[in-house]
C-alpha cells in the first residue's frame, strides 16, 4: 500500500471516529432523532441462501429520485446513521449516488453486502462516494447447499478490501441453529482480525427474529470471538451473552422510533423480522408516530436476537419506561424475513451488520 494511501486511510479513520462519537453524543442528548435506519435500495440478490427470505430474483432497483426522497425524510427525522442493505445493494446501478446523498445530509453512511461484486475499482469508487462503514457476513469456510457466503470464496475480496478500503470493515460470522460447523465462525473471525478488520458474531434467530440457545461448544466459540477484538462499537453487545445462554433479556426495543427499517416500497417497519408493523409510508410517518413507538413495549423483545436494534436501545435503556404495548412477536409481520447475516451489522460503530 502506498504511503499516500496509508495517510488517507488514517485521516479517514480519525474523521469517521470523531463524527461517530459526535452523532452518538447527539443521540444521547435528545430522544427525538432516529439513531439508525436501514434502507433497501434493491430487493434482488445474486445469491440464494436457503435460510433467507429477504431477497428475490427479479426486483428492479428502486429509482434514485425515490431513494433520495426517502433519505430526505430520514434526514428530516435527524437520522444519525443510514445503513444500505438488501437484497444485494451492490446490484443497484446508482449506489454511489445514494451514498453521496446520505453524506450530503451529514448522516453516517454504512452498507451490508455479500461482497461477491467487490473489485479493486469498485472499492475505490466506494471510497470516493464517501462510504464509511461496510459489513460482510460470512457463514462458513466452504460453500455448501445452504450458503455460498464462504471464506474460501470471499477471502480474495477481503484481501482487496485490506488493500484498498478507506472505510471501516467489519466481518460478521454466525453461530446457532442451522450452522453445520461452529468452528468455522472462529476461523472467519481470526482471518478478519489478521487482515486488520473488526469481527463480530451473530446468533441465528428463528423466523420471528427470536432466540435459540447455543450448545456448549458454540458458547465457547462465542466467548472466544467476543474476546478477539475490542475496537468497535460493535462490541456494545452484552445482551448477546443472554442470547447465547438462551435467556430472555430485559431491554426496551425502540424500533419504529430510534431505529427504522425502510423497505424497497418505502414503508417504515419495526425491523426486518417484523415487517408489516407499522408498515406506513415514510412520507406519512410523523414525529408523533415516532414518539408513540418510543414508548411502546414490543412483545417480541425478551427473546429478540436483532443486535443492531439492541445496540441502538442501549442509548435509552436507562430512561423512559415503555407504557404502551405492541405484540408483533405473536407472529411475523407480512413478509417477515430470517436473514441472519443481515441482522448482525453493528451499526453503532457507524456500522457494525443483511446480505
Ligand atoms: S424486539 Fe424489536 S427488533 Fe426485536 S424482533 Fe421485535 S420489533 Fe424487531
Ligand atoms: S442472506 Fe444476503 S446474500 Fe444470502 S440470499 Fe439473503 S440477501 Fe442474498
Amino acid at each position: 500500500m502506498s504511503f499516500q494511501k496509508q495517510i488517507r486511510r488514517r485521516q479517514a479513520a480519525l474523521r469517521r471516529t470523531l463524527r461517530t462519537w459526535r452523532k452518538l453524543a447527539e443521540a444521547l442528548m435528545s430522544t427525538e432523532p432516529v439513531v439508525l435506519a436501514h434502507i433497501i435500495p434493491i430487493r434482488r440478490c445474486n445469491l440464494s441462501c436457503t435460510y433467507c427470505n429477504e431477497y428475490d430474483k427479479h426486483s428492479a432497483p428502486v429509482p434514485l429520485a425515490e431513494l433520495k426522497r426517502r433519505l430526505d425524510c430520514l434526514a428530516s427525522f435527524g437520522t444519525k446513521i443510514v445503513t444500505i442493505s438488501g437484497g444485494e445493494p451492490l446490484l443497484h446501478p446508482e449506489l454511489d449516488e445514494v451514498i453521496g446523498h446520505i453524506r450530503r445530509h451529514g448522516m453516517i453512511a454504512g452498507m451490508i453486502t455479500n461482497g461477491y461484486l467487490l473489485t479493486a475499482d469498485r472499492i475505490e469508487r466506494l471510497n470516493r462516494a464517501g462510504l464509511e462503514y461496510l459489513q460482510i457476513s460470512i457463514d462458513n469456510v466452504m460453500p455448501d447447499e445452504v450458503s455460498k457466503k464462504s471464506l474460501k470464496v470471499l477471502d480474495q475480496k477481503l484481501v482487496l478490501l485490506a488493500r484498498h478500503a478507506e472505510f471501516h470493515v467489519n466481518i460478521n460470522s454466525v453461530l446457532g441453529s442451522g450452522v453445520k460447523n461452529p468452528e468455522d465462525a472462529l476461523t472467519v473471525a481470526h482471518r478478519a482480525v489478521a487482515l486488520g478488520f473488526t469481527s463480530t458474531v451473530g446468533i441465528l434467530h428463528d423466523g420471528n427474529g427470536q432466540l435459540q440457545p447455543l450448545s456448549g461448544r458454540e458458547r465457547e466459540i462465542f466467548g472466544e470471538i467476543m474476546r478477539l477484538g475490542k475496537r468497535s462499537f460493535a462490541r456494545i453487545n452484552g445482551f448477546q451473552h443472554d442470547i447465547a445462554m438462551g435467556r430472555e433479556h430485559r431491554w426496551r426495543c425502540r424500533a419504529g422510533s430510534r431505529y427504522l427499517y425502510i423497505c424497497e416500497d418505502g414503508l417504515v417497519h419495526y425491523c426486518s423480522q417484523q415487517r408489516g408493523y407499522p408498515g406506513i409510508p415514510i412520507e406519512q410517518y410523523t414525529n408523533e408516530m415516532r414518539r408513540r413507538e418510543y414508548f411502546t413495549r414490543k412483545g417480541c423483545a425478551p427473546r429478540c436476537t436483532i443486535s443492531c436494534v439492541q445496540q441502538v436501545a442501549t442509548i435509552d435503556n436507562w430512561r423512559a419506561p415503555q407504557v404502551l404495548v405492541s405484540t408483533p412477536g405473536s407472529g411475523p409481520g407480512p413478509g417477515a424475513g430470517s436473514d441472519p447475516g443481515g441482522q448482525e451489522l453493528v451499526q453503532l460503530s457507524g456500522a457494525n451488520h443483511s446480505s
